[in-house]
């Protein structure tokens, strides 16, 4: 039997139909919306086209969208004082600085001089904290992680007691993941396990999961008979694996997989999210959500 497809555009749209409302309910009651800053610094073409969606959406759910465009050129202490300018900014609930930076910033110290409240991508070191702590502490779950919980819930897989198995470590996917499905609560409580590069025999690790959430980034890494008949799979793996031309633009775009062999799995999974329209439209879904948690906290209504 195929598996029941999770689809992160679909689930998209629904979140941003309730962010939108939500801001439009905020607006009316407060007279204010949710404030974002997009630092950009230089040109790199892969970082321009996510910064424009981000505005694109940001507009689209009603928020106040600064872009900050800065040359290549710009010195570590004056992108410094621009963030510190922003942490002061009233007007601002989210501070976002798109990576790569140039080699001559020093990332790990822009990422942390952002203020922990205006942190929507939660990679501050006090968020990481918070996040591990659980519970009322977390204030801005990372996107991609909240992305693949939000999509878990929303299918309606049950995560308590579940054995949830995450293949990769990484800081922005893997570990927050598996942190935030230990937890008590909603959509989590389950048991988890951690598989990586210094993992010995994978598939029977995988082979236990109720909820599979790869996030490796090797194509077709997760066999087929990997999977427990059933499952839950969250593909988080995005492989550029080749080049066809658009039927829409006639333009070269590239063909992408996950790090799952899907359409072997579809026929054993329970459930599993497609790539691409799986995880991926999700992160920027969620760091809308954080924005506007962002604004809650600081009206007190979150
Ligand atoms: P990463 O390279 O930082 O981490 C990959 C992890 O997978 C590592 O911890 C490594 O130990 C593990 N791993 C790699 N090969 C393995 C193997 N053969 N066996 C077991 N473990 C292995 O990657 P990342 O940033 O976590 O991203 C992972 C994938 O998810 C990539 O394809 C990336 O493009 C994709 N991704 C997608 C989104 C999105 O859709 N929004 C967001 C982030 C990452």
């Amino acid at each position: 039997m195929a598996a029941k497809l999770i689809k992160g555009t679909e689930i998209r749209e629904q979140i941003l139909e309730e962010i939108t409302s939500d801001v439009k309910q905020i607006k009316e009651k407060h007279g204010v919306v949710p404030g974002l800053v997009t630092i950009l610094v230089g040109a790199n073409p892969a970082s321009i086209s996510y910064v424009t969606l981000k505005i694109k959406t940001a507009h689209r759910v009603g928020f106040t969208e600064i872009q900050d465009s800065q040359p290549e050129t710009i010195t570590e202490a004056q992108l410094l004082a621009l963030i510190d300018k922003y942490n002061k900014d009233e007007s601002i609930n989210g501070i976002l600085v798109q990576l790569p930076l140039p080699k001559h910033i020093d990332e790990k110290k822009v990422l942390n001089a952002i203020d922990p409240d205006k942190d929507v991508d939660g990679f501050h070191p006090v968020n990481v904290g918070r996040l591990m702590i659980g519970g009322k502490e977390v204030k801005f779950p990372p996107c991609t992680p909240a992305g693949i919980q939000e999509m878990i819930v929303r299918a309606g897989v049950e995560t308590s007691g579940a054995e949830v198995v995450v293949v990769g470590r990484s800081n922005i996917v893997g570990k927050p993941i598996a942190n935030m499905m230990l937890q008590k609560g909603k959509g989590a409580n389950s048991t988890v396990t951690i598989v990586h590069t210094g993992t010995k025999d994978l598939a029977t690790h995988c082979k236990r999961a109720d909820i599979l959430i790869v996030a490796a980034g090797v194509p077709g890494l997760v066999k087929p008979e990997w999977i427990k008949p059933g499952a839950c799979v969250i593909d988080v793996g995005v492989n550029r694996v080749g080049e066809k031309v658009s039927e829409k633009t006639g333009q070269k775009i590239a063909i992408l997989r996950g790090d799952v062999d899907f359409d072997a799995a579809k026929e054993i999974a329970g459930s599993i999210t497609p790539v691409p329209g799986g995880v991926g439209p999700m992160t920027i879904t969620m760091l809308m959500l954080n924005t506007l948690k962002a604004l809650k906290y600081k009206l007190g209504i979150e």
